[in-house]
C-alpha cells in the first residue's frame, strides 16, 4: 500500500465504516486465480489485514475478514456459476484483457469463473451497494443478473445491489513524474511513498520530488504538477486546502521539507500500530476471527436461504 492508497481511497474506508454497515474482505482465495509459490498470499494477508486494522478499521465497527475464513463464499460461488452462462462469463472485458496478455501461458479456469466467486462475495452479506472504480462496474452489473435470474427462477432470495462511485480523496502523483498517478507499479521507487517507509526514506524522497523551473509557490495543477502534488498532499495530511498551505511558503525547499515531515507525522501512529500488529500474530488472529464471526454470521443464512429455495435436500 502507497501513500496514493491511503489519501485516496483507505482513509474514506476509515470514516465509512461509521455511516454504513461496511464489509471489507481481504478477497485472498480471488488472489489465487494467478500461481503463487507456496506462503504468498498468506504472507500478503497477514500484512493487509495489519494494514487494515493500522489505518484505523475498528473491529467493533467494521467487519474485516478475510475469505477464505467464511467458507459460505465458496460454496455459494458454485450456486452462482450454476446460473451464470458461459457466453456471460466469456464477455467480460477483464478475462479478455488478462488472457490477451498470457497468451500461450498458463490460464486458470478460476480467472474465467471468477466473476462467480465476486458475485458471491456481494450477494452473501445483502449488499445494496459496491463501491469499485469502473474496472469492476462490469463484474457488478453481472452479479446484478445473477441475482435477478436467481430471484426469478427460485423466489426472491437475494438483494439486488448496485455500483456506487467511492467517494474520492485526494489524488497523489508521483513525486518523480508528477502528471501519473502515484502507483505501486511505477518504474522506479524514488517517486512512490510506501505507507512503511522509515522517515529518513521519506524525507529524502520529498526533497528529491520534481518541481519547475520557476520560484513561485502556487497551486496550478496544469502548469505547476509538481508544486501543486506537494501542496495537495501537505493538505491533505493536515487537513487544509492547497491554497491555504501555498501561502504559508515562498521556497520549494521549505515546502519539500515541510511536506515530508507532514507525511512522516500522518503514518507514524500507522507505522507503530502496524509494527505492533505484525509482532504479535495471535492479537492479529484474534481481530481477524471477530471479523469472520460477524460475516459468518450472515453468510450462513444467506447460504441457508438459498438452499431452501432451490429446494436441496437438507443434511
Ligand atoms: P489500486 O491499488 O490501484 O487497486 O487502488 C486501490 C484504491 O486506491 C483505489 O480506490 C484507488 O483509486 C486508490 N488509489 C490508488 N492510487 C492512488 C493515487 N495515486 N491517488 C489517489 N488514490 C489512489
Amino acid at each position: 500500500m502507497q501513500l496514493g492508497n491511503y489519501l485516496g481511497a483507505l482513509r474514506n474506508w476509515v470514516i465509512g465504516q461509521h455511516e454504513c454497515d461496511g464489509l471489507y474482505g481481504i478477497v485472498d482465495l480471488h488472489a489465487l486465480t494467478v500461481a503463487e509459490q507456496p506462503g504468498v498470499v498468506g504472507q500478503a494477508t497477514v500484512e493487509l489485514a495489519a494494514i487494515f486494522f493500522a489505518v484505523g478499521l475498528d473491529p467493533e465497527i467494521a467487519t474485516v475478514f478475510v475469505q477464505s475464513h467464511v467458507p459460505e463464499h465458496t460454496q455459494l460461488s458454485w450456486i452462482m456459476e450454476c446460473n451464470v452462462s458461459y457466453g456471460e462469463l466469456s464477455r467480460m472485458t477483464q478475462f479478455k484483457d488478462k488472457t490477451a496478455k498470457r497468451e500461450g501461458s498458463f490460464i486458470s479456469a478460476g480467472l474465467f469463473s471468477y466473476p462467480a466467486l465476486m458475485a458471491a462475495d456481494i450477494l452473501l452479506y445483502d449488499a445494496d451497494e459496491v463501491p469499485v472504480g469502473d474496472d469492476q462496474r462490469q463484474h457488478v452489473e453481472i452479479t446484478r443478473d445473477i441475482a435477478l435470474r436467481f430471484n426469478s427462477r427460485f423466489g426472491e432470495t437475494f438483494v439486488i445491489p448496485k455500483a456506487v462511485m467511492p467517494k474520492a480523496g485526494a489524488r497523489v502523483m508521483d513525486l518523480q513524474d508528477p502528471t501519473s498517478k502515484m502507483s505501486k507499479t511505477a518504474a522506479t521507487d524514488a517517486g512512490l511513498i510506501n505507507m512503511l517507509d522509515d522517515p529518513a526514506a521519506i524525507l529524502k524522497k520529498f526533497k528529491r520530488a520534481v518541481t519547475d523551473s520557476e520560484n513561485e509557490v502556487r497551486f496550478d495543477r496544469v502548469t505547476k504538477p509538481g508544486i501543486s502534488n506537494l501542496l495537495e498532499i501537505h493538505a491533505a495530511a493536515t487537513g487544509r486546502t492547497p491554497e491555504a498551505v501555498a501561502a504559508d511558503y515562498t521556497q520549494y525547499g521549505a515546502l519539500k521539507v515541510a511536506t515530508g515531515e507532514a507525511v512522516i507525522e500522518l503514518l507514524r501512529p500507522i507505522q507503530t500500530r502496524y509494527a505492533e500488529l505484525i509482532s504479535d500474530p495471535g492479537e492479529l488472529a484474534s481481530l481477524l476471527r471477530t471479523g469472520s464471526q460477524k460475516a459468518r454470521t450472515i453468510a450462513s443464512a444467506t447460504l441457508s436461504r438459498v438452499y431452501d429455495h432451490i429446494g436441496l435436500l437438507r443434511a
